[in-house]
């Protein structure tokens, strides 16, 4: 299903991209960022943007994916480096390692991107077992958790962390109570950190984007159900991921030097109650 691209063909949904035309404009320059979930969809759209502003990237990912060396090449592109850590966010140890190897080749650590996740869709709530209840928490917020845990102690005044939250944090969805309940704990978690790290001068906020074509849409999903994906916001079509991957560009830099605690919505319109 991933090259059925819903809404292609009305001018409003561009094909997809991972790219804008621009050339950049530098506002990363030097910067060292750690994007979880990197390789695909909007974190690899993410890593694209970052590189193309002047940021070497970590990507640690899931090696069930194998778009990772794909987002490298596109990153070295832009003349940028990309380490690619093979890896399962939901360990601690794991999270640590990330840190330690991001630090050993870049010297650095200027941005944090928790951006990984999983999401299955269930019928109900007796559907879900504790067990996948416990996974998708391990991966969508115990992983942010430790991240953060060991990433914060090296950044330093101007550094920044962007969450990837989503819309379902504020809509609710019936299909996804693990996904949408990790996804709401996500911004209290990023408005809580965000006052506990202002006094250090770094930055905490969130992007809780509507939906994006990405490979996270289940494979599952019937001709229906694709064609159906994302008509339901106003702007009638599901995101490309470099449409949300220019928050995180403005989130981590100069220009977003006063949100903090903020939580942005590229949703197409969707009007949510925050
Ligand atoms: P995706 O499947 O392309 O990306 C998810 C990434 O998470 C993959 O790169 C995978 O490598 C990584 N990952 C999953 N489990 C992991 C693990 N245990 N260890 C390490 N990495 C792991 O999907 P996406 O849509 O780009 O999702 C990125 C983020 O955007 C997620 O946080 C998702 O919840 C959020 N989001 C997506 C949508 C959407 O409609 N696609 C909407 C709102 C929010």
């Amino acid at each position: 299903h991933q090259d059925r691209q819903p809404g292609i063909e009305s001018e409003m949904s561009p094909r997809p991209i991972y790219d804008t035309d621009d050339e950049g404009y530098g506002r990363l320059r030097g910067k060292v960022a750690i994007i979880t979930g990197g390789d695909s969809g909007i974190g690899r759209a993410v890593a694209i943007q970052f590189a193309k502003e002047g940021a070497d990237v970590a990507i640690a990912y899931l090696d069930e994916h194998e778009d990772a060396q794909e987002t490298a090449d596109a990153i070295r592109k832009y003349g940028k480096e990309a380490l690619l850590i093979s890896t399962d966010v939901s360990q601690e140890v794991n999270c640590k390692n990330i840190v330690d190897q991001t630090l050993e080749k870049f010297k650095h650590i200027d941005i944090l991107v928790n951006n990984a996740a999983v999401q299955y869709e269930q019928k109900d709530v007796q559907s879900i077992t504790a067990e996948q209840w416990e996974y998708t928490f391990r991966v969508n917020i115990f992983a942010y958790f430790y991240m953060v845990k060991y990433t914060v102690p090296y950044l330093r005044d101007g550094c920044s962390i962007v969450n990837t939250a989503s819309v379902t944090a504020y809509k609710g969805n019936q299909t996804l109570m693990d996904y949408s309940s990790t996804k709401g704990a996500i911004i209290a978690f990023t408005r809580s950190l965000s006052q506990s790290l202002a006094e250090k001068g770094i930055r905490v906020n969130a992007v809780a984007p509507g939906p994006v074509w990405t490979p996270l849409i289940p494979a599952s999903f019937d001709d229906e159900k694709v064609e159906k994906f994302g008509k339901d916001v106003p702007l009638g079509r599901p995101a490309q991921p470099v449409e949300i991957a220019t928050s995180y560009v403005f989130l981590a830099s100069k220009e977003g030097s006063f949100f903090t605690g903020q939580v942005l919505h590229p949703n197409g319109g969707s009007i949510i109650n925050t």
